[in-house]
This record gives structure tokens, C-alpha cells and sequence, in this order.
């Protein structure tokens, strides 16, 4: 599902090209206390971001900020390269995001491709937590051969058992991206992408399974290719999840309702019985 590639070079940047384009960037920071810095990566891996530009950033941003959030594989949270930021920035200012997606090893590996375990996840986790550093867990809503329940109750079990590592739980709604396996499948009919409905039913009953803090940016909402609905409710359902993801209040779900919402339960009751056959008969009905 993952479209990074399409816009990746084949020649490596160098460190120069790296440290050029933080400080294009930074011509427009007015000292924001709470910086993203998005890789598309990991920070702390020194061969996407060498030590010296890690650093560089890293000092750059210590006296403005609160809070410095970076992205990184769980391999490359190690004791050593926590101890070198440490000499660089406080570490309570540092958040690290991990692209964990679900905590079921078997959906990781067969339907992801990721390429760690959940064992690894919260040994990074709890090396992050140790050293007071905030954790940050993506999780992946509707990877390509699950039904819309099957990754529904996958997403809202593994908010349950990323309960006691994550202080924020980010859901990443799956979009088709160019020249994947996803866009093969949604070509053929065989892939939809989740209902905004699945993204409102994870919200509303995380909180009940983590007290982390829930949030939700649906890429490319409300389009085809993107997490959606009827295509009358989405633009409303998409404010309610904004509005959500920013108070943490599940009332803001109350009263939202759509002709589509028994189309959604319909899709999650049968979906399983049909063989593959009902992945998204909106497209082909409309
Ligand atoms: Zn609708």
C-alpha cells in the first residue's frame, strides 16, 4: 500500500542536500513550540539521516521547541543512539513515532510487509518510555486481504494491547496509492479503501482500551482512492474526526448518521460470508 517509492530517488541524497533542505524549511519556522519533522523514514537511521544532520536538527530546534516528534523503525531505537541525542537535546522534548500498524504479527508480515515483529516494537517502546520519551504508534486501517471487520477488530486490539507503550495512538486509514499492490486490487474491484464510518467506530471505542491520546488524519478523505462514505456524509464525518482527534470528545459522533451507515453494517456483517465477492458493491451499483 505504501507509495514512498514513487517519489524517491535512486541516487542517494547527500548530507548537504539534507542539511540545504532543513534550512529552506526553517526560512519559514516563527519558533512554533512543537515541530514534526516527516521523514517518510526514520530519523535514526544515520543512513537516511546521517549522525552529524541528525544532530544539527536536533540542536537547531532545542531552544524553540516543546516538543520535537521524528519517526523511526524500531531498530534503530537503541540505548546508544538515545544516549548521543541525550548529549544533544532534553529528551523529554522528544517524541519518536513508530509505524507498528497492528500489534498481530501474522497481518505485519503477510498482508503489510514491515518486516518487524511486535516483540521488537515493545522493546523500542518501553527503551523510549525509559528514558521519557514520548511513543507515538501508527496504526494501519485496512491493509490489503483483511475484510473492513477483520481490520477493524485488528486496529481496536491492538489499541488495547499498545495500551501500556504508546502516550499517542495515530490511525493511518489506508489510501491507493500509485503502482501498488493496493492499486492492483482496487482495479479489479477487489480492494475498497475503509468506510470513514470504520475510522468514527475505532475513535469512539478506543478510548474505552487506551488512555492514550487518539487521533486521526485521513489522507485524501472523502475520495475514491481515499477512506470514504457515501459521498454525502463525508465531508461532515471527515469535520467530526478532525474535531475529535483535536478534543478527544466522542460526542462530537452523536447524531452523525447517513442513508450509507446500513450499507457500512451490512459490509462488516457480510462481507466474511461472501467470499471476497462484496469488498465494494457501492462502486459497482452506484
Ligand atoms: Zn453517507
Amino acid at each position: 500500500m505504501c507509495g514512498y517509492f514513487n517519489d524517491s530517488l535512486l541516487t542517494p541524497l547527500t548530507e548537504q542536500d539534507l542539511r540545504s533542505q532543513f534550512e529552506h524549511a526553517m526560512q519559514h519556522y516563527q519558533n512554533e513550540p512543537l515541530v514534526k519533522l516527516f521523514t517518510s523514514g526514520s530519523f535514526l537511521d544515520p543512513s537516511e539521516i546521517p549522525t552529524p544532520v541528525q544532530h544539527h536538527i536536533l540542536t537547531t530546534l532545542k531552544d524553540t521547541t516543546e516538543k520535537i516528534s521524528v519517526e523511526s523503525r524500531p531498530e534503530y531505537i537503541t540505548e546508544k543512539n538515545v544516549q548521543t541525542i541525550q548529549k544533544k537535546i532534553p529528551l523529554e522534548k522528544l517524541e519518536v513515532g513508530i509505524g507498528l500498524e497492528t500489534s498481530n504479527d501474522l497481518v505485519r508480515e503477510k498482508a503489510i510487509n514491515k518486516g518487524f515483529t511486535f516483540q521488537q516494537y515493545k522493546k523500542a517502546a518501553s527503551l523510549l518510555k525509559k528514558h521519557k520519551i514520548s511513543v507515538k504508534t501508527y496504526l494501519l486501517l485496512k491493509p490489503p486481504f483483511l475484510t473492513e471487520k477483520e481490520s477493524l477488530d485488528d486496529c481496536l486490539k491492538t489499541a488495547k494491547d499498545t495500551a501500556s507503550f504508546t502516550d499517542v495512538l495515530s490511525l493511518n486509514p489506508t489510501n491507493v496509492q500509485r503502482h501498488t499492490v493496493v492499486e492492483y486490487l482496487w482495479n479489479r474491484g477487489q480492494y475498497r479503501p475503509p468506510w470513514l464510518w470504520s475510522v468514527v467506530e475505532f475513535l469512539k471505542h478506543s478510548k474505552s482500551l487506551t488512555k492514550a491520546f487518539v487521533k486521526c488524519d485521513v489522507v485524501g478523505g472523502g475520495s475514491s482512492r481515499g477512506a470514504h462514505n457515501c459521498g454525502t456524509c463525508d465531508k461532515q464525518v471527515l469535520q467530526a474526526i478532525q474535531e475529535f482527534s483535536l478534543t478527544q470528545n466522542k460526542e462530537v459522533f452523536t447524531g452523525l448518521s447517513c442513508r450509507c451507515t446500513e450499507q457500512w453494517r451490512d459490509q462488516l456483517d457480510l462481507e466474511s460470508l461472501s467470499f471476497g465477492s462484496l469488498v465494494d458493491f457501492q462502486r459497482w451499483n452506484p
